[in-house]
């Protein structure tokens, strides 16, 4: 249907033609079939988090940060001390909003490669009752680890401290229940391993919590108290929704339901993350993160250190094959990234290898 090279980023990704095509309406923002659409992608998301009979979704406009940064404005109160786990770039974002917000924060760093210890996060809150929240990025994308959520929810939850996880890159295919994870809020978007277009983040937010979070929020539109009561009066948004985002999305939930569900696409991205890693391995690549380390959603290659290869050069030859990658965003290891998250395939993963091959056999490298 489309030339469009296969993204094999961390988003926007490749994208289904079902999904594109839902987007050829024009619906209006009062109607009442973009209202029913509307509710059903609220409830969908609150199920895949099993957390419908807890909590609910409050979808806002833009990309994901303004999710996080709407989640932390209206659920952290101004004068409240926070603890934020950093392994990467994402966390670092949670500590930048912070600053802007102008609220009290204190860090736990690990390196890009190492997962935050939940111990450490248990020592910190015992000696600081004026911690009221934890942040902490479930898969980070920086690297592609994955962070021991779990545990540290067990923690958070034992110091009666409240959770929230940015949940962006891994909402979807890994496993994320109420059931199972004491969470009061979890941000995530359209664009990532659900496949729908960019344009809406959302935060599935304990109810009880964004009910008491009123007054808190230091923007009129990334006021999630604010956008839930309005949405909960008449089933609006407050503000231009983004219509034809919200009509891919649905389409893309439904590929989603499709496949089987969260199971059905970790099972997918695990495949494509297995091919990748074995076939660049293969071919002479060395992985930033061992295996069980690593979420099948982005993966970090070591650079060559091969005088012949140059990343532009690289990154060209793949784009000219069909295929675009991710410069590396670390700072303790010189990197390029691949995703495998998207509408690929092992099919679009083998593609890869081969453009890789070619590519490095064109600009004189041998691994
Ligand atoms: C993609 C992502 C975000 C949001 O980034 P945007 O560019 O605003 O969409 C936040 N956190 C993580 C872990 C991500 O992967």
């Amino acid at each position: 249907m489309s030339t469009d090279p296969w993204l094999l980023t961390p988003g926007p990704l490749s994208t289904a033609g079902e999904t594109k095509e839902a987007m050829l309406h024009d619906v209006g923002s009062r109607d009442a079939e973009f209202i029913a659409t509307n509710a059903r992608i609220r409830a969908r998301l609150l199920d895949i988090a099993e957390a419908a009979a807890t909590h609910v979704c409050v979808p806002v406009q833009g990309s994901g940060t303004f999710a996080v940064e709407a989640a932390i404005g209206t659920l952290i109160p101004r004068d409240g001390k926070t603890l934020i786990l950093i392994n990467g770039a994402y966390g670092q974002r949670m500590a930048r909003i912070m600053d802007v917000l102008g609220r009290a924060y204190v860090t736990l760093e690990t390196d890009e490669d190492t997962p935050a210890d939940p111990n450490d996060v248990d020592a910190i809150l015992a000696a600081d009752a004026d911690i009221g929240h934890v942040l902490v990025v479930h898969c980070e994308t920086t690297s592609g680890i994955l962070n021991p959520v779990q545990a540290i929810a067990e923690v958070v939850a034992g110091h009666g401290r409240s959770l929230l996880i940015d949940a962006m890159s891994s909402f979807g295919a890994i496993e994320l229940s109420a059931h199972d994870i004491r969470f009061d809020a979890v941000m995530a978007s359209s664009n990532k391993c659900l496949e729908g277009v960019p344009g809406m983040g959302f935060v599935i937010v304990r109810q009880s919590v964004l009910k008491a979070s009123e007054g808190n929020a230091h923007s009129l539109s990334l006021d999630l108290f604010d956008q839930w009561q309005a949405m909960e009066n008449n089933g609006q948004w407050r503000f231009t929704p983004p219509t034809h985002v919200i009509a891919a999305f649905d389409a893309a939930l439904d590929l989603f339901d499709t496949e089987g569900g969260q199971p059905g696409r970790l099972a997918r991205y695990s495949n494509n993350c297995r091919v990748l890693v074995d076939g660049m391995r293969e071919i002479g690549f060395k992985t930033l993160l061992d295996d069980d380390l690593q979420a099948p959603i982005i993966i970090t290659f070591h650079m060559p250190d091969d005088e012949n290869f140059d990343f532009q050069s690289f990154y060209d030859g793949l784009k000219d094959k069909g295929f675009v990658i991710y410069p590396g965003k670390l700072t303790v290891a010189d990197s390029f990234r691949m995703g495998c998250i998207g509408a690929l395939t092992e099919i679009e993963m083998r593609g890869a290898l081969d453009a890789v091959r070619e590519t490095l056999s064109d600009m004189g490298v041998s691994l």
